[in-house]
């Protein structure tokens, strides 16, 4: 290790974009322009209107809407909240299939209103949910299916809309990686019942903390405007259950900040994953996920696979080596919530149903990418990774 380290500041010619002192993390968040954000800031506390759906949050909403081509869009304070909103309103009870390998809040969200999630088996090309595994799954207390959308890589949405039908379960999506991705050319927001974005700071676009709610079903969006906003329907007038799930003025003056440099954003992120793509090609045992550049993908995450039986180097080994060389690689999505409190004591056997979920949460590694990446950086962690599995084989 104190060999590769010092491998490391060999090559670090880096000029003055960064020193040795420097850690490069995953999901460290893209910052669009700060003069527009700082103008926005000082508007808002000119208004004096801080939340409550001000004119940023609006403007915001209609954004989205537009650049989605979905007809509601409602901003949440976070994502988990957007998902419990998106829940309720559609009235799922008793089970909901989910997969397994996605971020606790997808669970966590149906958990927390008495829902139960029946972990799904994901397919090992996409990451996301197996349709072939649904209908196995479904029983007479099944009211839903949840697809994630992980790493803005889509759903199989036909497979998944046709099995929804068939056996009359409500679709929804947690599309908090899929802001700024197509299916089939179509944006998604667009599919399910609902589709709900995050905007969390480590997300594509960030609003410090934030998501949305998109739909074309004119009652729901109806609903969930309600819902959001303790069930308001106007002063002093409550008419439904409700929470506070609303987006602040300041979120939104950032998300909007955030908005205007997204295809900046997307450009940085294709340029770091086709450097990723060249620089890993040649090292056995380590492949990188591949997206489909015939549609569009905001391309947030890079994504390897770590075949050990080729590389000799176990996935957290390799994780060790990049982290003592200030490159904060991340685990995702490990170790799978079937696995993590309360549904591990709840179902101590689901992993034997997961095979593929348990392979995968073993093998993966996400790498830093955004704007703090350069093609310099990245020719680095190939070399650190390289050189790590050079040494794993030769001792
Ligand atoms: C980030 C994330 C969430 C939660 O989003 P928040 O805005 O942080 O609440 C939900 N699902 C997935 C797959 C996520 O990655």
């Amino acid at each position: 290790m104190i060999h590769i380290k010092k491998h490391f500041t060999d090559l670090a010619i880096f000029g003055d974009t960064l020193t040795l002192n420097d850690k490069l993390y995953v999901g460290r968040p893209n910052i669009g322009n700060r003069d527009r954000l700082l103008s926005r800031i000082n508007d808002i506390l000119d208004r004096r209107w801080l939340t409550n759906h001000g004119p940023y949050v609006q403007e915001f909403e209609q954004r989205i809407a537009d650049l989605v081509g979905v007809k509601h869009c409602i901003a949440t304070c976070n994502a988990t909240v957007g998902l419990e909103l998106a829940i309720r309103a559609l009235e799922l009870k008793g089970e909901v299939i989910v997969p397994s390998f996605t971020f606790i809040a997808t669970a966590h969200a149906l958990q927390w209103q008495e829902i139960t999630p029946v972990f799904c088996d994901i397919d090992p090309q996409t990451h996301t949910i197996n349709p072939w595994r649904i209908e196995a799954m479904i029983t007479p207390r099944t009211t839903g299916i949840i697809g994630v959308h992980v790493w803005g890589q889509p759903c199989n949405i036909e497979a998944l809309t046709k099995i929804s039908q068939k056996h009359n379960l409500k679709l929804l999506f947690d599309a908090a990686h899929a802001f700024g991705c197509s299916y089939k050319g179509q944006m998604i927001g667009n599919f399910g019942e609902i589709e709900v974005f995050s905007f969390h700071a480590t997300k594509f676009i960030n609003s410090c903390e934030g998501g949305a709610i998109v739909t074309n079903n004119n009652e729901l969006a109806n609903k969930i405007r309600l819902m959001e906003n303790f069930g308001f329907a106007g002063m002093d007038n409550v008419i439904y259950i409700g929470t506070n799930g609303k987006m602040s003025e300041m979120s939104a003056a950032m998300g909007l900040t955030s908005l205007e440099s997204m295809d900046e954003f997307s450009e940085v992120n294709y340029r770091n994953y086709k450097y990723y793509q060249q620089e890993l090609g040649g090292i056995p045992g380590i492949s990188l996920f591949k997206f489909n550049e015939q549609e569009k993908c905001n391309y947030q995450y890079i994504i390897l696979e770590i075949d050990e039986l080729e590389t000799h180097i176990s996935r957290d080994k390799l994780l060790e080596i990049l982290h003592a060389n200030n490159i904060i690689a991340r685990r995702y999505f490990y170790p799978g919530c079937h696995r993590m409190e309360p549904y591990r004591s709840y179902f101590p056997h689901t992993r034997l149903l997961l095979p593929e979920t348990e392979k995968l949460g073993d093998c993966v590694l996400l790498l830093p990418t955004g704007t703090s990446i350069n093609q310099d950086i990245i020719r680095i962690i190939a070399q650190i990774i390289r050189t790590a599995i050079t040494e794993a084989k030769t001792t």
